[in-house]
């Protein structure tokens, strides 16, 4: 299945919280406040992935999981979420365009 994709939108604003998003990813949705570009495409592409393979509830408890063990060590918000191994992996491969064909399962663990 491929992922649906829907740019302008302005979810990802009501959803900036704690942090600023500019581009969630819901399997199968990718939602984006702006026009992405294909590197963003490709970072959210890797987060398919990722809830594809952890069923997407148990991705999401694991993404807060990380963030908040990040904030309990000490960092701020946004080092929190760059500790993410999810985000990890995607900011890491998102400018390697076919990364998405050669990644392996569970390739986020590497990042923990
Ligand atoms: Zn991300």
């Amino acid at each position: 299945m491929k992922p649906i994709i829907i740019q302008n939108s302005k979810i990802p604003v009501y959803l900036s919280v704690f942090i600023s998003i500019s581009a969630i990813t819901l399997f199968p949705f990718i939602i984006s406040r702006d026009e992405m570009s294909d590197v963003t495409i490709r970072h959210e592409i890797i987060h398919i992935e990722q809830q594809r393979e952890l069923l997407v509830i148990f991705f999401y408890i694991l993404y807060v999981w990380y963030w908040l063990k990040g904030k309990v060590k000490g960092m701020t918000s946004d080092e929190a979420y760059m500790s993410i191994p999810f985000e990890q992996e995607a900011y890491r491969k998102m400018y390697d365009e076919n990364y998405i064909n050669k990644r392996k399962r569970n390739a986020w663990k590497k990042y923990i």
